[in-house]
């Protein structure tokens, strides 16, 4: 039997804390959901369209935490497909808003700062996040790198000495069973010039479960590794979600968090300042505060830039200095801080931001 949801499921079963129980189950049809939540006509059609465009998964857990009568739910807006999603954008509207594959010297192994790089070793997450950056390779598996590509990956880090950081993505890196995550991680560890190792993951927030303490002692012994993970709401953290955290953190693992900010979901001075100080609770440093970038499918989720800013102004003084993350664009030149010094005015439609290299770029951002 596929589905695990009845309609008398109750939320112990859809958190049961097993996380490969949890990706076997990961609802994926329209009737399963309706178990749970009642649809509205715009997510509906949002579903029955998401086939063309970027696919849709949800893990029992996630689910649980979602509100089955309130569309405007922060957790349901973030992974049920919305028929805002279907609408065409605009040219500005990019699969690849940061030219990553411009910057790729290997497959999935973006180069883009001198020091780092980005490595893209999963394309499976737990559940789709409807903002998602890497749409063009996340869910396609044909994307995962074969044996030779990995080995190419690897060999292109060892011959450049200049790499001292590696941050393992995708996808989400924690898909990966324990002992080819460990394995790779071991092999970074080995190469001299590298290092720090660290890991982006949405597991604690949509599949808690994954972060075992056994995995956390492994990882433990090939420090130092850091993990950056992605909450976007305080209603996110969960018992089960912070016992996840607790058990990074214990291990000597230092987390950050990188929020995205989010129309409709987050964008509100309150929301923000919640979610930051029960992170620091939590002994989670929120690290960044992401625009949301103009990647096709994802306008109804966009802010302004000066709204961002205003709501930094106001977090600022009133909340601990270390739980106020970085507000930053993510942009082909790097990441700016969206400040008064890398904001350098508006003409229309685009934004003017000036980047480390002194470079001004033009995001687009409508009014
Ligand atoms: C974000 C990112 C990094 C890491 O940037 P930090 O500012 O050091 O966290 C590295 N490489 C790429 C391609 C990135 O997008």
């Amino acid at each position: 039997m596929k589905s695990p949801i009845s309609d008398s499921a109750p939320s112990e079963i859809l958190s049961k804390p097993d996380w490969r129980w949890q990706m076997r189950n990961r609802i994926s049809s329209l009737s399963e959901l309706e178990n749970i939540i009642s649809l509205t006509d715009e997510e509906k059609r949002g579903i029955s369209g998401s086939a063309r465009v970027f696919r849709w998964k949800i893990t029992p857990y996630y689910a649980s935490l979602m509100n089955p009568k309130d569309p405007e739910c922060p957790i349901r807006k973030q992974v049920v497909p919305h028929e805002d999603e279907l609408l065409q954008g605009c040219e500005e509207y990019s699969l690849d808003p940061l030219e990553e594959l411009a910057h790729s010297p290997a497959k999935n192994l973006i180069h883009n700062y001198k020091d780092r790089v980005a490595f893209c070793i999963s394309t499976e997450c737990p559940s789709f996040c409807r903002f998602c950056l890497r749409k063009r390779m996340v869910g396609h598996s044909e994307q995962n790198l074969r044996p030779e590509e990995y080995e190419e990956a690897i060999q292109y880090i060892s011959s450049h000495t200049e790499i001292r950081d590696v941050l393992l993505t995708g996808g989400d890196p924690l898909t990966l069973g324990d002992d080819t995550l460990i394995s790779l991680i071991t092999t970074l560890r080995n190469i001299p010039h590298v290092d720090i190792i660290r890991l982006g993951t949405r597991y604690p927030v949509l599949n808690p479960f994954r972060i075992t303490g056994e995995l956390c002692r492994r990882i433990s012994e090939l420090h130092p590794v850091w993990i950056n993970t992605h909450f976007n709401h305080p209603a996110e953290l969960t018992p089960q979600a912070a016992e996840a955290l607790h058990t990074m953190v214990d291990a000597g693992i230092p987390v950050g968090n990188q929020t995205v900010l989010l129309k409709g979901i987050n964008n509100d001075e309150s929301i923000l300042r919640e979610l930051f100080q029960k992170l620091v609770t939590h002994r989670v440093r929120p690290y960044y505060l992401y625009q949301s970038q103009s990647i096709e499918g994802t306008r109804h989720f966009q802010t302004t830039i000066e709204e961002g800013m205003e709501i930094m102004e106001k977090l600022r003084g009133t909340l601990t200095g270390f739980a106020i993350p970085l507000y930053v664009l993510d942009t082909p030149y790097g990441k700016v801080p969206l400040n008064p010094h890398g904001y350098k005015g508006r003409q229309g439609n685009y934004v003017q931001i000036r980047s480390y290299s002194g470079k001004i770029w033009q995001e687009f951002n409508p009014e």
